[in-house]
Parts: structure tokens; C-alpha cells; sequence
């Protein structure tokens, strides 16, 4: 059966039409899927009976459950972990910014990247989720959770350019002026650096923002830490992000998880400073999240000092607020620790 959350416009027109229903059903569907955002075709109360029994057997909406929901203690961040169809758990995490509630989607169930600090990775890859599991994601949270989002970033388990044609699907439904109408100037996509997709998406002229994940700035030591730089290396993942800019306009922001005994010292800086030196750069910076298995750790304190190395060094940098750290908010965390309970 098809996925009818999924479709394209053009594609749900084309299958209306091969169920030989006239044109302007096509649009009545979209609207209850994507406006009104119904989950039954029974509730579709402006079909006939006959066609919505057709629809039932020839489509289907696919269904989340909630596996677990964390509530931070510490601030309104909620973190939902979500049994998908197919039984496999995903993560998405909500949290609130001064200027509205912002969502963290998943792209991919696991990831093949192989991070060394990030949980995601632990339990290797095992499948790419579809547009209509990452409209989902916003769907069933913001239902729950009963709030509208304005921002989404995809920054949960997963990488998004690996997931390229999912990815750019489900941001054409939430960006259709005839449906879900999201500016994708409130969506984030954040890569560890698949090079070719960086030039591909600058292409495209999205309007999002590109968040890239930097964490080291030499390729002896990034290709240590982010296997994806031995077959991306820096220069090649500079150019293409400087491609990103000149077609786009858009400033990249880069991701560096600071890291006790890693990438924190004042010469992790003057390279880090080097690297971006003929950039409008602007670097996010996160005290590294512990993940269990990994011996990562980092304090406030020193995100702080390596953030003065780089000011100094006339490079523009914040750190990111670290929000539900009570609930296992970072990349995969939720996802893992259920993996492993499973084997119990
Ligand atoms: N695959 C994409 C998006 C998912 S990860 C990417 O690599 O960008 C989202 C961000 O969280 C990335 O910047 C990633 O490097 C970072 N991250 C992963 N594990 C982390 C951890 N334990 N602590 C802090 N940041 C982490």
C-alpha cells in the first residue's frame, strides 16, 4: 500500500486520477492530510463514503505511537521517543525559545556517520526515515504537547544529506504554499559534511540554514573523532561551504562540541580560527553531552574560556543553552538507552 502522507501534490493528483476520482479530489485530500491534518480517511467527511472505503484500501497514513516522553524538570524541553510502524524507535525533542516553541527532528533510524562522541551512532545504521515519518514527528508533537512550532531543526539521530531525497521531499510539503506553508527560513539542517549534497542543497536555493559539524579543525584530528573527514577532508568541506554562501547568502553556522582533553585548548583555537578566517563564520558551541559509552566530557566553564580564545581571535561565537539535560536531550541518547534495555 502507498504512503499518502508522503505524496507530492502532483503525485497525489496522479494517483486520484488512476483511481479514475475527478481532479479536484486530489486537492480535498491534501487539505484534510495537510492542513487539517486528519489521520483517518473516515474523517474526511467531504468524500463520499465509496471513495473513502477505496482510499482505506488502496493507501495509508502511517501511525506513531509514543514510546516514552520526558519532561525537563529544568526548563519546558520535552523529549518524546516514538515507535514508528515498522517498530523502530526514533527521537524528537521540543523545546522552547524566547521567540516559540522550536522541534529537533530524527532523519534516520541510527546513523552510518560513526561519530565517536555521539550516541546516534553506537547501534549502527538501520533504515532511512520517509518525508511522511519526518512530517509525523511535528504532527504528533504538536498535539501532544498542544503547540504550534515555528522553528525545526534536523538535528535529531541521523544524518539529514545522507537522507537526501526523503529529506528534500518533506521539506517541500512543509514549505507548499498550497499546504503546510512553513518558510524554510525557520528549518536548520545540520551535516557532519557529506560535501557533494552541501553543493547540491546550495544549488537549490532552499533558504535554509546550514549548520555544518566542525568539532576539530585539523584533518588528522577530525578524521580521529568523524570518519566522514577521511573521505571529505577540510579544504574540499571549506570550499563547498563557501559555495554554500556565495549562491545562497546564507551564513553557515558551525557546530563544536568542546571536548576536555580533545579540542578545547588555545591551539584547538588558533586552528579553529585559521580554518574560518575568510568567513562571515559563526560557531555554536556545546559543552560536550556525556554519552556512557564514550569518555567525552566537557564543563561550562571551559565552553566559556575556548569561547574567549576565539573572540580574541576575532571569531564569533556563542554558546548553545544546554536545555533538558535532565532528560537525555542529546542526539540518540533516548534511542540507545531503550536499545539496550531491549537486550535485557
Ligand atoms: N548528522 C548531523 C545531525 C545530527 S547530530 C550532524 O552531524 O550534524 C546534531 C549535532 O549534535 C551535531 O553537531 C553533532 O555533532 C552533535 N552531537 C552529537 N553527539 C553529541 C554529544 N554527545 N554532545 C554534543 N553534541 C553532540
Amino acid at each position: 500500500m502507498q504512503d499518502i502522507l508522503a505524496m507530492t501534490f502532483p503525485e497525489l493528483q496522479e494517483a486520484v486520477k488512476q483511481i479514475n476520482e475527478p481532479g479536484y479530489r486530489a486537492k480535498q485530500i491534501y487539505k484534510w492530510l495537510h492542513v487539517r491534518k486528519v489521520r483517518e480517511f473516515s474523517q474526511m467527511t467531504n468524500l463520499p463514503a465509496v471513495l473513502r472505503t477505496k482510499l482505506e484500501s488502496d493507501f495509508l497514513i502511517p501511525k506513531f505511537t509514543i514510546a516514552r516522553k520526558l519532561s525537563s524538570r529544568l526548563d519546558e524541553t520535552v523529549k518524546y521517543l516514538y515507535q514508528l510502524p515498522d517498530g523502530q524507535h526514533i527521537e524528537t525533542v521540543l523545546m522552547k525559545y524566547q521567540h516559540g516553541w522550536r522541534l529537533c527532528i530524527s532523519t534516520q533510524v541510527g546513523c552510518k556517520m560513526g561519530c565517536q562522541f555521539c550516541a546516534s551512532t553506537i547501534a549502527g545504521y538501520v533504515r532511512n526515515l520517509t518525508a511522511s515519518e519526518m512530517l509525523l514527528q511535528i504532527d504528533e508533537t504538536e498535539k501532544d504537547a498542544g503547540v504550534s512550532v515555528s522553528g525545526i531543526v534536523l538535528m535529531g539521530i541521523g544524518e539529514p544529506l545522507d537522507n537526501f531525497d526523503n529529506v528534500m521531499k518533506f521539506l517541500g510539503l512543509l514549505s507548499d504554499p498550497g499546504g503546510r506553508q512553513m518558510s524554510l527560513r525557520h528549518v536548520t539542517i545540520s551535516t557532519c559534511g557529506i560535501v557533494p549534497r552541501i553543493r547540491e542543497l546550495a544549488d537549490l536555493r532552499t533558504g535554509l540554514t546550514l549548520a555544518v559539524s566542525l568539532h576539530q579543525a585539523t584533518d588528522i584530528r577530525r578524521s580521529r573523532i568523524m570518519p566522514v573527514n577521511r573521505r571529505y577532508p577540510l579544504q574540499e568541506l571549506m570550499d563547498a561551504c563557501q559555495y554554500y554562501f556565495r549562491k545562497t547568502g546564507r551564513r553557515i553556522t558551525y557546530e563544536y562540541a568542546v571536548m576536555e582533553q580533545e579540542n578545547n585548548t588555545l591551539a584547538d583555537a588558533k586552528a579553529l580560527a585559521e580554518l574560518l578566517q575568510h568567513q562571515q563564520a559563526h560557531v555554536n558551541l556545546i559543552p560536550v553531552n556525556s554519552v556512557q559509552e564514550r569518555n567525552y566530557h566537557a564543563t561550562r566553564q571551559s565552553a566559556q574560556r575556548f569561547m574567549e580564545y576565539l573572540e580574541n581571535l576575532g571569531i564569533h561565537a556563542t554558546i548553545r543553552r544546554t536545555l533538558g539535560s535532565d532528560i537525555q536531550a542529546a542526539c540518540g541518547q533516548l534511542r540507545h538507552e531503550s536499545e539496550k534495555m531491549k537486550k535485557f
